[in-house]
Order: C-alpha cells, then sequence, then structure tokens
C-alpha cells in the first residue's frame, strides 16, 4: 500500500501573520508518496494560501502540516531550509520567478550551486544539461535569457530548476494558466512524463477542471477555505455530490458535444473569507439549502476515497449520494 507521508491538518483554521485570516480553515487533506493531487476552486477560496501552508511560508493557527513523519517548520531556519530542498514551487507566472539577468543554464543550475557544495563545476553544469534535456530546451538555449525565450519555453526552465534537487513533492499553483492552450498542453504532458520518471509528489492548484482531471489522482475542491469534496478525477467530475461542485462542473465546457448538461448558475460572488457565512459556508449562494444549512456546518465525511461535506449529500442511511439540484 501507498504510505501517507504528507498531511495537513488544520482544524481551527489559519491566522497566518501576514497572510489573510482564515483563507483556510479546517482543511485536512493526506498526500501520498508518487500522488498528484489536484485542487480545485474558484479564486480567492484559499487554494494559494494552502500551498503557502505546505511550504511553511505561513504558519497555521492551529493544527499543523507535516511532511514526511516531521512538522514542517515556519522559522525559515536550518530546518526548514533542509525541509525546503524537498519541495519545490512552480508558479503561475515563469517571467516572475526567473532571474532576468542570468542565462537560463545557470537558473536551473543555482539550487545547485546553494545546496549541493559537494558537486564540481563540471558536475553542476552537465546536471543542468541534463534537466535542460529532460524538459525539452535545446543545448543552445543555454546561453538564453528567460526574455529571449516564450512562456512556455520559461517554464520548462522553471520546472528544470524545481526539479534539480530531486523534490519529493511540487506544489503547482496553476502553472498552466498563463500559457496559451497548445502550450498548455505540452507542459502538462511534461510534468506527465517526469512525474512518471521522477516520482514526485504533488499539489496540483488550479481553477481549470480540465487541466485538473488530466494531471490529478485525486481530486478536491475548495470554498471558502474548505474542502467540500473529494475523489478521484472520474467520480468528481462525473458524479459530483457537493452542489457547488455540480455548480462548477456544469459550468466547465462538456467534452462531449450533444451530451449538453443543464447549467447551474450560482447566485452572487464568493463572499469575503474573513467573514463566512455561518452554517454552511456555501448556503447564500447554494441552489437547495435547507434551513439547518444557516446554522449547521456540514462536516467533511469520509467513505474509502471520497468526501462530502453537505448535509444533503450525506444519505440518512450512510453512504454519499448527490445532492439533488433542482433541474433546469
Ligand atoms: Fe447546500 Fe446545505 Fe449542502 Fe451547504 S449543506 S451545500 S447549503 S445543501
Ligand atoms: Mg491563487
Amino acid at each position: 500500500g501507498l504510505a501517507r507521508h504528507y498531511g495537513v491538518r488544520l482544524p481551527g483554521g489559519l491566522m497566518g501573520r501576514r497572510a489573510t485570516l482564515k483563507a483556510v480553515d479546517g482543511i485536512d487533506f493526506d498526500l501520498a508518496r508518487g500522488e498528484i493531487l489536484g485542487l480545485v476552486g474558484e479564486s480567492g477560496c484559499g487554494k494559494s494560501t494552502t500551498a503557502k501552508l505546505v511550504l511553511g511560508h505561513v504558519a497555521p493557527s492551529a493544527g499543523e502540516v507535516r511532511f514526511d513523519g516531521a512538522p514542517v517548520p515556519v522559522d525559515h531556519g536550518g530546518d526548514w531550509r533542509r525541509l525546503r530542498r524537498r519541495m519545490q514551487m512552480i508558479y503561475q507566472d515563469p517571467l516572475g520567478a526567473l532571474d532576468r539577468r542570468l542565462p537560463i543554464a545557470a537558473q536551473i543550475a543555482e539550487p545547485l550551486q546553494i545546496h549541493r557544495p559537494d558537486l564540481s563545476r563540471a558536475d553542476r553544469g552537465a546536471r543542468a544539461a541534463e534537466l535542460m534535456r529532460a524538459v525539452g530546451l535545446r543545448p543552445d538555449q543555454a546561453a538564453r535569457y528567460p526574455h529571449e525565450l516564450s512562456g512556455g519555453q520559461r517554464q520548462r526552465v522553471v520546472i528544470a530548476r524545481a526539479l534539480a534537487l530531486d523534490p519529493e513533492l511540487l506544489v503547482c499553483d496553476e502553472p498552466v494558466s498563463a500559457l496559451d492552450v497548445s502550450v498548455q498542453a505540452q507542459v502538462l504532458n511534461l510534468l506527465e512524463d517526469l512525474r512518471a520518471r521522477t516520482g514526485f509528489a504533488a499539489l496540483f492548484i488550479s481553477h481549470d477542471l480540465k487541466v485538473v482531471r488530466q494531471m490529478a489522482d485525486r481530486v478536491a475542491v475548495m470554498y471558502l477555505g474548505r474542502i467540500v469534496e473529494e475523489g478521484s478525477p472520474e467520480e468528481v467530475l462525473h458524479r459530483p455530490l457537493h452542489p457547488y461542485t455540480q455548480a462548477l462542473v456544469s459550468a466547465a465546457p462538456s467534452p462531449h458535444a450533444g451530451r449538453r448538461r443543464a447549467r447551474i448558475v450560482l447566485r452572487g460572488d464568493p463572499p469575503n473569507p474573513v467573514e463566512a457565512p455561518a452554517g454552511c459556508s456555501f448556503h447564500p449562494r447554494c441552489p437547495v439549502a435547507v434551513a439547518r444549512c444557516r446554522t449547521e456546518r456540514p462536516p467533511l465525511l469520509r467513505e474509502g476515497r471520497r468526501a462530502v461535506a453537505c448535509h444533503l449529500a450525506q444519505a440518512a442511511g450512510g453512504g454519499f449520494a448527490p445532492a439533488p439540484l433542482p433541474s433546469a
């Protein structure tokens, strides 16, 4: 079986010293070695804050983030740095993540220079060349600067640099949303291929269900800082249980022409997480909310690989059933 290695348990919510209050509240998930967990939700739902928590960039006010059995420190001291090199981050904007004044091969070799003083200069160069090959960059591009490359090539540089130290965990925050659709597919295929070869686990954050479906072994849906549903990509996308997930799925373009789903339109914008509504925080926008939803927060219940936090999706006799939405 798969050993559970990475866990986040934050029963009391986040109180980051510099982050927004309560952007993540009561999330609880585990990530197995080599597994890709897709985290979906609208912007502002707490996905990026979750990434910062996992990486130890912000401290939870309660609960803890554990990596390979040990709590992730947030003090940015020696322990944190040692742990941090085993986790790497890929952001949405590759240009912002790169140094404009350095040729790309030097940037790919930079983590080796910092963390692998045991390697000779020649070994570092050879490793950088190998990483460039692995991400599909040509040797003659080594001396180029970031602005001389396309967006897709720049994201390849970021990926190569992230892989330089053989990380066990990649945190990818909207890694392809700044790229053209055709380039997105190339970068996603590259990440899949690299995962198969190197076995990293990933927290894969995206607002795009299609992207998450391609990449993830498991999907968690976030709303206002909480996980409201979890399951395999097939289960979550083909038989969404939670009304919020049902709305997300209905709004995404269907891959099956002719099998048009009724679109569920949610009222209003997501509220500010700091003033999350009482009870089920989705209740002001939920088309099927009942009285108890306004006062009673539904717990995230688990059954095997499936989890949902909705009073109506948790069938009385046990088991889960999709919340019965009115047909449009
Ligand atoms: Fe809607 Fe109530 Fe379910 Fe929340 S608990 S999603 S308000 S039905
Ligand atoms: Mg974000």
